[in-house]
């Protein structure tokens, strides 16, 4: 630890760090900060910078407002867009604690650590790598997002049609320089939509990972005079964006994929398939949490590349589950219902305790849906016992209020927020009278 601080500090004076971004994340995965200058950096590494929980969606009660955010310090970047001549600005992700010492169990990176926790208590530890879409739009002269694209790429488009390359580019120096392995990139199937993937990790590396990678893409594209837009559904009658999270468990003590069997016909081993039947067997009650807008039911619809379907498959796009063809080190499911407006520490601990569970209770699994499911007939969908995934937010929502993971794998406290949060969402909602209804009714009653 004090070799990494002497090392930030040299960072610090090498790169003219002038500004600390002491950052964090509500419950909503929204990331949040207070800056410092770099001069505090002695206070910003003790944990001694102070905020008021109240005024941050879902954490505490005006009269036990004081918290305190504690850097980890692996997390420390300088950013790029800020370098200058002598002069740069840097940031550290924070976990949150109470004046007391101990931690806040608000702080979504608290409340995935637990998960992490749990599967260390089975020898486990969770292997994440998230793929998130993004949408590019026009902002107007006052820098606000349009409905404008210029772009006509589609999937894997090339320039010049691809307008967001450039931009991409940006994003991909940008991550690169702040530590993320950049494996891929490219111009997603609707207009304007884009995906950059990087390396998987734990899985708190990975919810780390997907905070700093959306503030960073929006950042970037701001500069171009995009707004970027992790919105799942932003466009009717073109696919959404989805965040297919990979995730497979590793044995600690044999030091291997605890989902690869070779001796296996599909390569998968018993804790695989429990873990698939556990996802399958819960996913009702955490959808709320992967998919969390009442605009991401309008992304699980058939026809778009987006699951509506619990069911699974070695090869089908048109399944919650995939298992992608690589075995050895890299077996993983891909679950591909979560979209990217999901705060990414409570996505993946809801994700990864559904599949603990699973193993804990040594379920079995259902046979996998080969078969192409948006084109079955829904006779035949019923004959194979094929169910939907909740078809709004209100429905996700009081599954998941009732539902035994949400309370055991956000506690208490961040549970209850949740659910409040988003109670009074689909309230909102229920209250607009939308353009659809205009358009459809008025001139027609
Ligand atoms: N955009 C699709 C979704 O909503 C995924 C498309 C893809 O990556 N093949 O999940
Ligand atoms: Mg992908
Ligand atoms: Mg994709
Ligand atoms: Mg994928």
């Amino acid at each position: 630890r004090e070799s990494l601080i002497e090392s930030i500090k040299e960072t610090i004076k090498e790169k003219h760090v002038e500004l600390l971004h002491v950052q964090f994340v509500d419950i909503e995965g929204t990331l949040k900060n207070v800056t410092v200058t770099s001069d505090q950096i002695d206070q910003v590494v003790e944990g001694k910078t102070m905020f008021d929980g109240s005024s941050i969606t879902g954490f505490t009660p005006i009269n036990q407002s004081d918290l305190y955010l504690d850097p980890d310090l692996t997390s420390f970047a300088v950013l790029p867009w800020t370098e200058q001549d002598g002069y740069s600005e840097a940031r550290f992700l924070c976990s949150v604690k109470k004046p007391d010492g101990s931690d806040f169990e608000g702080d979504p990176r608290n409340v995935l650590k637990k998960t992490v926790e749990r599967a260390k208590d089975h020898g486990y530890s969770i292997s994440v790598g998230p793929e998130l879409e993004f949408f590019l739009f026009e902002t107007d002269e006052h820098g606000q997002p349009t409905m404008r694209t210029q772009d006509v790429g589609g999937y894997f488009e090339t320039s010049p049609k691809d307008y967001g390359e450039k931009v991409r580019l940006e994003i991909y120096k940008a991550l690169k320089m702040m530590g993320f392995t950049i494996e891929a990139s490219h111009h997603e199937v609707a207009i304007g939509q884009h995906e950059i993937n990087f390396k998987y990790s734990d899985a708190l590396g990975s919810a780390d990972a997907a905070t700093t990678y959306k503030w960073v893409v929006k950042t970037v594209a701001q500069q171009f005079g995009y707004h970027a837009t992790f919105m799942p559904k932003p466009l009717s009658g073109e696919n959404g964006s989805g965040m297919h999270t990979n995730i497979s468990l590793f044995d600690i003590e044999k030091q291997e994929n605890a989902f690869y069997d070779e001796s296996d016909k599909l390569g998968l081993s018993e804790t695989a398939y429990q873990f698939i039947a556990g996802l399958m067997g819960n996913v009702k009650d955490f959808v709320a949490v992967t998919n969390p807008l009442v605009n991401s039911y309008k992304r699980l619809v058939p026809g778009y590349e987006a699951p509506c379907y619990i069911a699974w498959s070695a090869s089908n796009r048109s399944a919650l589950i995939r298992i992608p063809a690589t075995r050895g080190a890299g077996t993983r499911v891909e679950i591909r219902c979560p979209d990217p407006s999901a705060n990414p520490y409570f996505a993946f601990a809801v994700v990864a305790s559904a599949g603990l569970d699973g193993v804990e209770r040594k379920l079995d699994v259902a046979p996998s849906t080969d078969a192409d499911i948006f084109s079955m007939s829904q006779e035949e969908i019923e004959a194979r016992g094929i169910e939907n995934l909740p078809t709004s937010l209100e429905a996700a929502v009081e599954r998941f209020a009732n539902g035994e993971i949400g309370p055991k794998t956000l506690g208490e406290h961040a549970f209850g927020e949740y659910v409040a949060l988003k109670r009074a969402e689909c309230d909102d909602y229920r209250l607009a009278v939308t353009d659809w209804e205009v358009a459809t009714y008025q001139a027609k009653f």
